[in-house]
């Protein structure tokens, strides 16, 4: 996976600010994978996404992510590093290839993994409960839509078997308090991690814009050229003469 450029964190920025975050997630990719349709991205199941967002992050702003909790037990705010390439090492994604993926028979249907489009469209529902019919819907296969969804144990065990072929889907980190020793889990949001680092990164490099046109009355694309080493001289001897 290539990383990201800086003119295409910006364009990432900009088209991302109002959107939600799986979306942004999407984009992302769809930027970072020019030779794939976005919608053979999104089509992929949930666990390749959060894959592909991890190793995008790693490619463009390195392989560790610096994160921050509160331990549920005590309150103390406990900073945390992850090594996203490490990580990566440990988990598995669903084949790519629609044909290759798993189907599986549970309680008198078949049932695929949710896709981030099915997730995305789930994400947009009034509650809880009518993303999770959503969901279900979307992956249930061979049966009239308005067919009785599972409820319970049968709900649970479709929950598992989706789990076990897709675990990247729902990672979870395990932590514990340094104070308190309190041991808890916590979900990795792999679109906010991305999300996060692009946010940062263009207001960023936005400042260095607003301050070397203000300077020498450079456009974006003229101090964008520059590359970081070079811009990075430039504010310096801008700062230097606004002090002197
Ligand atoms: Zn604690």
């Amino acid at each position: 996976m290539d990383a990201l450029i800086e003119s295409q964190i910006l364009a990432l920025w900009e088209a991302g600010r109002d959107s939600h975050p799986i979306d942004r997630g999407l984009r992302a990719l769809a930027v970072a994978m020019p030779g794939e349709a976005p919608r053979d991205i999104a089509s992929r199941p949930v666990g390749w996404r959060t894959l592909a967002l991890l190793r995008l992050r790693s490619a463009t702003f390195g392989r560790r992510l610096a994160a921050c909790a509160d331990c549920p037990a005590c309150g103390s705010a406990m900073a945390f590093d992850v090594d996203i390439a490490a990580l990566l090492e440990t988990l598995s994604a669903p084949p790519e290839d629609a044909s290759a993926r798993p189907v599986f028979d549970a309680h008198g249907a078949a049932w695929r993994l949710p896709s981030s489009h099915d997730q995305a469209r789930a994400a947009h529902a009034a509650d809880s409960g009518e993303a999770l019919t959503l969901l279900l819907r979307a992956c249930r296969l061979g049966v009239p839509d308005d067919a009785l969804l599972p409820r319970g144990a049968a709900l649970e065990e479709i929950e598992m078997r989706m789990e076990a072929l897709d675990p990247a889907a729902n990672i979870e980190l395990s932590l514990r308090c340094a104070d308190c020793a309190h041991e808890w889990l916590v979900a990795l949001d792999a679109d906010a991690c991305l999300w996060d680092d692009i946010s940062a990164t263009a207001l960023g490099l936005m400042l260095d814009v607003h301050r070397l046109a203000r300077a020498y009355g450079w456009t974006e694309t003229q101090v964008l050229a520059l590359g970081p080493g070079r811009r990075a001289a430039y504010l310096d001897l801008a700062d230097r003469e606004t002090i002197s």
